[in-house]
């Protein structure tokens, strides 16, 4: 292996380490020797670490593009509190700042820079980098965060399509590293950043055998809750809520029964959170009611339960926030209390996540119109659009203008309540990607559908996670569903799998699990009448059980690999063409 010795070396000596994690010395030896990598590790696995070292190891510099600014800012700090010379471009900075930066970068005064995908367009960035590219000074692009990439990721970001510039005319190695990444995902990336054949991908293990999940379909959520928490005073836990008025009522309800618990959300002051946050980290709270804006940075490894009081908005951020719980190895609960209404807020928060292509369009005249550099207060911008100026209130201003700067039509810098900004190359009205904005809304949806889908399904949920991610599935016998008793116990073999399969080779790859479940317990929906299923042999020679109890039979028969299962959008199901010994 390359270099081991100096990885093992730096390891231990700037970051404290005794051995590398799992995946984390391939992927190092991967980027030392100058292929492309895509990795795909869970949170927390120690994804940072492997181009931290290689860009100690290399000479020249590492561009770390990195979606977001506190997180920038979080990883620098800690890499200067290492003695690791870092910094961030990003629109936190002052205009005196950034130029000081940007020199200190062009005189390779840092070993690691990180960068908003929205600044790589700037002129001023394009110049440093071209500067160091000539003189052969640039060591790694590492792509953090990288499902940013794709339109199936659950936060695509069009400024991340612009790394692809980066990779022009040069063959500096790109590493991309994601916890979350599905197929197409992954295809996207690679695609994207032109990887070629010799390029690595590394996939870490997405199973968490140590993490026991449990979904349950409540009506009165606060009954479950408490009954959940009565026994969990002594343990550290996340309760997750999707609004900060869920946030309040569970946490006025913990408080009752609990005096360490905290409360988080993104209405609180700065200072509120990161009490709250340190407090938690130090254990003198031992919960923490929260909507997910917490938790990024976030790395503590005892954590003995997460509760999502209300579903999440996609599978993505499902796996994202139960992951934190346990990664002592030790084992874990995370718990879903779930019910069908959870749904609306999504979709609330769907259709008002998207900006209005009539405001994006006017407020992208607008800028068309000035002369640059142009200095404006928020309010001043907002006078000076005054038929429009009601939806550019509060927040809703910076959320326009960092579309802006994510379709590289704007860029600026801050000084006091003053942004100044400036024009980029690229504009034009005509280019404006409203259609990207409509196929977002389309795929939070799929995936909202998707979310729901897991909580209302009946085979085991650790399976699901790793079929949703493809990895290969295997039952867990461990979580609510596995363990719940009225289930019937899965015999691949015995006289309810033998009926199953009777039909299937009757019908074989023609139906989907429903139709065939219904069939067998003698359904009278009008599918089953219109096609003429109700006159079959199979009609019901399994009524004993329900139609549901059948199904999940069915779908753990597929898990098994007993069954197979189609992959269009309508799956239908038949007999294995070689029948395995599972038979
Ligand atoms: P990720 O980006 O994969 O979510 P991070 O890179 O933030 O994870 O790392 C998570 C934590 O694990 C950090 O506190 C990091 O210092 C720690 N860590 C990383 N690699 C190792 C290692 N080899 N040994 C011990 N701790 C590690
Ligand atoms: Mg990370």
């Amino acid at each position: 292996m390359y270099q081991e010795k100096e990885m093992q070396k730096v390891l231990k000596q700037v970051f404290g380490f005794e051995q590398f994690r799992p995946n984390q010395k391939e992927i190092i030896d991967a980027v030392m020797s100058g292929k492309d990598c895509l990795a795909v590790l869970p949170t927390g696995a120690g994804k940072s670490l492997t181009f931290q070292i290689p860009a100690l190891l290399k000479n020249g510099v590492t561009f770390v593009i990195s979606p977001l600014v506190s997180l920038m800012k979080d990883q620098v700090d800690q890499l200067r509190k290492l003695g690791i010379s870092a910094a961030y471009i990003n629109s936190s900075l002052n205009f005196v700042e950034l130029r000081r930066t940007l020199a200190m970068t062009a005189n390779q005064k840092f070993k690691l820079v990180y960068i908003a995908p929205e600044r790589i367009h700037t002129r001023s960035f394009q110049f440093v980098y071209n500067h160091l590219l000539k003189k052969q000074s640039i060591a790694l692009l590492a792509v953090d965060e990288a499902h940013c990439l794709s339109h199936w990721g659950h936060d695509f970001r069009p400024s991340y399509r612009q790394i692809k510039e980066l990779r022009k005319y040069n063959n500096i190695p790109v590493l991309a590293v994601t916890a979350t990444a599905t197929q197409k995902v992954r295809d996207d990336i690679t695609r994207e950043l032109k990887f070629d054949n010799k390029a690595l991908l590394q996939i870490g293990i997405l199973d968490r055998p140590n993490l026991k999940y449990s979904v349950k379909q409540v009506l009165k959520k606060e009954n479950s809750l408490i009954e959940f928490l009565k026994d969990k005073h002594e343990k550290k836990g996340i309760i997750f809520c999707s609004t900060r008025k869920s946030v309040e009522i569970v946490y006025s309800l913990c408080r009752k029964f609990n005096p360490n618990v905290g409360s988080y959300h993104g209405g609180l002051s700065d200072s509120d959170r990161k009490r709250v946050q340190e407090n938690f980290c130090k254990n003198n709270l031992k919960w923490i009611i929260a909507t997910n804006a917490f938790g990024m940075g976030v790395n503590l490894p005892d954590l003995r339960f997460v509760l999502h009081f209300e579903m999440p908005g996609s599978m993505e951020q499902y796996i994202q926030e139960t992951g934190r719980a346990g990664r002592d190895g030790k084992k874990a609960e995370c718990l879903m209390l779930y019910s069908l209404s959870d749904r609306k807020i999504h979709e609330f928060f769907i259709a008002n996540s998207q900006p209005d292509s009539f405001v994006t369009q006017h407020l992208m005249d607008f800028f068309n119109r000035q002369e640059y550099p142009l200095d404006l207060t928020d309010q001043e911008l907002r006078d000076n659009l005054s038929s429009i100026s009601e939806k550019l209130e509060g927040r809703k201003l910076l959320r326009y203008l960092q579309l802006l700067e994510d379709l590289s039509m704007i860029s600026w810098v801050t000084k006091g309540n003053i942004k100044s900004y400036s024009l980029n190359d690229k504009f034009d009205l005509s280019k404006l990607p409203l259609g990207i904005l409509d196929n977002n809304t389309n795929e939070a949806k799929r995936k909202l559908d998707l979310m729901e889908g897991f909580c209302l399904q009946s085979t085991c949920l650790r399976a699901s996670l790793q079929h949703y991610f493809q990895t290969n599935p295997t039952i867990c016998g461990n979580c609510s569903h596995c363990l719940d008793e009225h289930q019937i116990r899965i015999d691949s073999a015995g006289p309810v799998a033998q009926e199953i399969y009777a039909a299937l080779k009757t019908h074989p790859m023609r139906y989907g699990i429903s139709t065939i479940a219904e069939l067998l317990c003698g359904g009278r929906s009008q599918a089953l009448f219109d096609r003429n299923l109700h006159g079959c042999d199979h009609y019901g020679v399994l009524s004993d059980y329900s139609q549901i109890e059948i199904k999940e039979f069915i779908t753990k028969l597929v898990h098994k690999g007993a069954i197979s299962r189609s992959n269009d959008d309508f799956p239908k199901i038949g007999l294995p063409k070689i029948r395995n010994q599972l038979i």
